[in-house]
């Protein structure tokens, strides 16, 4: 199978959709990889890497998709990529389509086979190629959130752990999943005072099994989230409704109960965000202020530390890039129900309940 891997073009992604180990994988298992010049640059790859893999460099995107029978990407495919698609062809590579009607409408025109990474599933009942996105968000959002509470930023001036004689900083994650766990493990590490809310019991009681006294969790009722929400100087949005549009749980007008200056950190962005007033945001312009809310909601977060999420991805999406070159997308969907939870969109169909549910369109 010809395999492309275009230059990621969202604003601010650095990271790339396949890593020279991988070229190298597949190159070994008889494919042909077509890299972009440059594409893995942001990641710290250069093009030698690639060709020391047995990689093909090729200059231009228009070149990669009308060459490859599959392309391997980062983020979901933008208005310009989106035209080079076409019949037959497989698209793996993160797709988001709920809360994104125009991006949905495109892909179903163009024909192609569209393997969304956020919707392949394993045996535990978890998602595992979002899962190393989620340990990359999740680790860095008390950073950022730290960032964005110093004073100079907006914030309320307040330092995560504290010093002797000042209390630390009360961090409140809402959802206790891959992001909201890595989350509080960091904002813990700093020294943060950290409560976790999930819905579900048996998350909450593993989390206090595994950490016990680290940080505390309750139920996320809408009561408590409000109690909680007085208190916070910040609070991290880590909650998910598997390939649905993210619940909003923080209202505008329950800004004034809140710290002035406090943190909102909306990690469920890419899922339209789980805060009412959260708009997408770049790393290039990451905060903004509502109501004297600090704001940020970067969508693609892990593009900032764009080396560990590269590789990270890279480690789990090799094993199924690898099946869908090897067997070819229907046999390898047909041999792994976890691979064919992925498939979102099929020769203009859309197979994937969820998104159909979220934007109305039958399934
Ligand atoms: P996950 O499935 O591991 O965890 C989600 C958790 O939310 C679950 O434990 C679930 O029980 C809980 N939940 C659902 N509804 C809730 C509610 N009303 N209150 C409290 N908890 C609730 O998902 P994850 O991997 O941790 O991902 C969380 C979100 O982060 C997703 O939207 C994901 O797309 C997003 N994400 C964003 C970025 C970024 O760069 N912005 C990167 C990675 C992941």
């Amino acid at each position: 199978m010809k395999i492309g891997c275009p230059t990621e073009i969202k604003p601010q992604e650095f990271r790339v959709g396949m890593t020279p180990n991988a070229a190298q994988e597949a190159v070994a298992h008889g494919h042909e990889v077509f890299i972009q010049a440059g594409a893995g640059k942001g990641a710290g790859f250069e093009d030698a890497d690639y060709q020391a893999a047995g990689a093909a460099i090729i200059d231009t995107p228009g070149e990669i998709f009308a060459t490859a029978d599959m392309i391997v990407k980062v983020k979901e495919p933008q208005a310009a990529e989106r035209k080079m698609l076409r019949e037959g062809q497989v698209l793996f590579t993160y797709l988001h389509l709920a809360p994104d009607p125009a991006q949905t409408k495109d892909l179903l025109e163009s024909g192609c086979t569209a393997i969304a990474y956020e919707t392949v599933t394993d045996g535990n009942g978890g998602l595992p190629l979002l899962a190393p996105m989620s340990e990359v968000a999740g680790r860095l959002a008390p950073q950022v959130g730290a960032y964005t509470l110093q004073k100079a930023n907006g914030g309320r001036g307040v330092l995560m752990g504290g010093v002797p004689g000042v209390g630390p900083a009360k961090v409140l994650v809402v959802g206790g999943g891959v992001v909201g766990t890595h989350a509080a493990r960091i904002a813990a590490g700093m020294g943060a005072d950290v409560t976790v809310l999930d819905r579900s019991l048996a998350r909450l009681r593993y989390l206090d099994d595994v950490f016990g006294n680290v940080f505390n969790t309750g139920y996320s009722s809408a009561g408590l989230l409000a109690e909680h929400l007085t208190q916070a100087d910040m609070v991290i949005g880590a909650v998910l409704i598997p390939g649905a549009e993210a619940p909003k749980l923080v209202r505008r007008d329950q800004f004034p109960t809140m710290k002035p200056g406090s943190v909102l950190v909306d990690v469920a962005i890419d899922q339209g965000g789980c805060f009412e007033t959260s708009k997408a945001t770049t790393h290039a312009d990451p905060i903004y202020e509502v109501d004297g809310i600090m704001h940020y909601c970067v969508a693609n977060m892990p593009g900032a530390v764009a080396r560990t999420s590269t590789i990270a991805l890279g480690n789990a999406t090799m094993p199924f890039m690898l099946a869908l070159a090897d067997k070819g997308w229907k046999q390898a969907c047909a041999d792994d129900p976890h691979l064919l939870n992925g498939l979102n969109v099929h020769a203009g169909q859309l197979t994937y309940y969820a998104v159909g549910m979220a934007l109305g369109i039958d399934v």
